[in-house]
C-alpha cells in the first residue's frame, strides 16, 4: 500500500484518480479548493486549501509520500482558455501552484511526483492543417503555444525537470489531450467540447438546433478518463520520465463529434455555426513514444466513452430541470 497525495482531487481527473488509487488499495490524501461536486470523495483524508499559499502546500506534504499527483490548475475548455479573459489568472494561479507544490514535495522527501501538462504546449504553426497536425513530443520547439495556458504548462514542465536535475526529486510528465468522461464540468463555463455538446444535445428536443463555435471542420482527438488514468499509472510505474503524450489517435472534426453524440441520443438536430473561441485548427495525439516506452497506448473507440458521458449528462440535465421546476 502506497501513501499518495493527489492535488486537484476535487476536479474531474483528480476525483477519478482518487477512486482508482483507492480501488488499488492505497492510502490517499486529496487537496483542492473544493470537494468533488458530483460524488463523495473516496480519499482517506481530504484537505480544503488554496495551493497558491505555500503554507497549505507544506501542510499537505507533511510526510514523504510515495507518490504525488499534481493536477491542480486554473483551467477549463476553449471558452475559458481561449477567450483571453482569464489569461492572467491562468498563468498566475497555476504557476504559483506548481512553484509551491514542487518545492514542498522536494522538501518533504516525496519519492515521485507526476505533473499533468497539456497538448496545448504544441506550436500553433504545426496545427494549421486540420488533417495533418503534428504533435510528436519533440515538435515542441521553437515554442509557440497559442494560449497562455500552454505557456504556463511549458514553463512548469521545465520547472519540474529542473527540480529533478538539481535536487534529485523523481518526476514524471505527461501531456494530456482532451480528457473527457462523466463527473466533469458540464455547465459552469469550464466545460470542454464533449461535455458541452452532450449537454446541448440532451437539452434540445429532437428536430431542434444547437450552436457550435466555428465551422466545425476543426479537428481534435478525445481520450476517455479510464484510459487516461491507465496511462498515468503505467507512466508512474515505469522508468520513463516523459514528457509523453497521453491521448487518443482517433481524430475527428467537431461536426463529427456532435454527430456521434446525436446518434447516441437518437436525435437529429441542426447545427448553427457561430463565432467563438476556437484554438488551433487541428490536433491529434501522436502515440509513437508512449507505445515505444510503455508498450501500451490507448485504443478504446471514442463512441464508447461518449456513450458513458452522454448518459451521465442526460441524467444531470434532467435532475437540473426538475430542481428548476421546483424553484419556479
Ligand atoms: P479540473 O478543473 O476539473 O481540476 C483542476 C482542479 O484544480 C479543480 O478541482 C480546482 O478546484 C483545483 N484548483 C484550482 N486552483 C486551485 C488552488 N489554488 N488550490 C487548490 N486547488 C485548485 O481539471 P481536470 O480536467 O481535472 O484537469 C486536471 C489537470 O490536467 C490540470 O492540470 C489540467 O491542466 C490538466 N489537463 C487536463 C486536460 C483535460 O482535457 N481535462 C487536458 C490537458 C491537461
Amino acid at each position: 500500500m502506497d501513501r499518495i497525495l493527489v492535488s486537484g482531487a476535487g476536479g474531474f481527473i483528480g476525483s477519478h484518480l482518487v477512486k482508482r488509487l483507492k480501488a488499488e488499495g492505497n492510502w490517499v490524501r486529496g487537496v483542492d479548493l473544493k470537494y468533488p461536486p458530483f460524488r463523495k470523495t473516496q480519499a482517506d483524508d481530504f484537505v480544503i486549501g488554496d495551493l497558491r499559499d505555500p503554507r497549505i502546500c507544506t501542510k499537505v506534504t507533511d510526510q514523504p509520500f510515495d507518490e504525488v499527483y499534481q493536477l491542480a490548475a486554473d483551467m477549463g475548455g476553449a471558452g475559458f482558455v481561449f477567450s483571453g479573459e482569464n489569461d492572467a489568472d491562468i498563468m498566475h494561479n497555476s504557476a504559483l501552484i506548481n512553484l509551491n507544490m514542487i518545492e514542498a514535495s522536494y522538501k518533504a522527501g516525496v519519492k515521485k511526483i507526476f505533473y499533468s501538462s497539456s497538448a496545448c504546449i504544441y506550436p500553433e504553426y504545426n496545427q494549421r492543417d486540420p488533417d495533418n497536425p503534428r504533435c510528436s513530443e519533440d515538435s515542441v520547439y521553437p515554442a509557440a503555444p497559442d494560449s497562455e495556458y500552454g505557456w504556463e504548462k511549458l514553463f512548469s514542465e521545465h520547472l519540474y525537470l529542473a527540480f529533478m536535475r538539481n535536487y534529485g526529486i523523481n518526476v514524471r510528465l505527461a501531456r494530456f489531450h482532451n480528457i473527457f468522461g462523466p463527473e466533469g464540468s458540464w455547465n459552469d463555463g469550464r466545460e470542454k467540447a464533449p461535455a458541452a455538446f452532450c449537454r446541448k444535445v440532451a437539452e434540445t428536443p429532437d428536430g431542434g438546433e444547437i450552436e457550435m463555435w466555428g465551422d466545425g471542420f476543426q479537428t481534435r482527438s478525445f481520450l476517455y478518463i479510464d484510459e487516461c488514468l491507465e496511462g498515468v499509472r503505467r507512466l508512474m510505474k515505469s522508468d520513463f520520465i516523459g514528457p509523453v503524450n497521453i491521448g487518443s489517435e482517433e481524430m475527428v472534426s467537431i461536426n463529427k463529434l456532435a454527430e456521434i453524440i446525436m446518434d447516441i441520443a437518437g436525435k437529429k438536430l441542426s447545427i448553427k455555426h457561430i463565432p467563438g473561441p476556437l484554438g488551433v485548427r487541428g490536433r491529434n495525439s501522436d502515440n509513437r513514444l508512449i507505445e515505444e516506452k510503455l508498450g501500451w497506448k490507448p485504443t478504446a473507440p471514442l463512441v464508447e466513452g461518449l456513450k458513458e458521458t452522454y448518459h451521465w449528462i442526460e441524467k444531470v440535465v434532467a435532475a437540473d430541470k426538475k430542481q428548476e421546476a421546483k424553484r419556479n
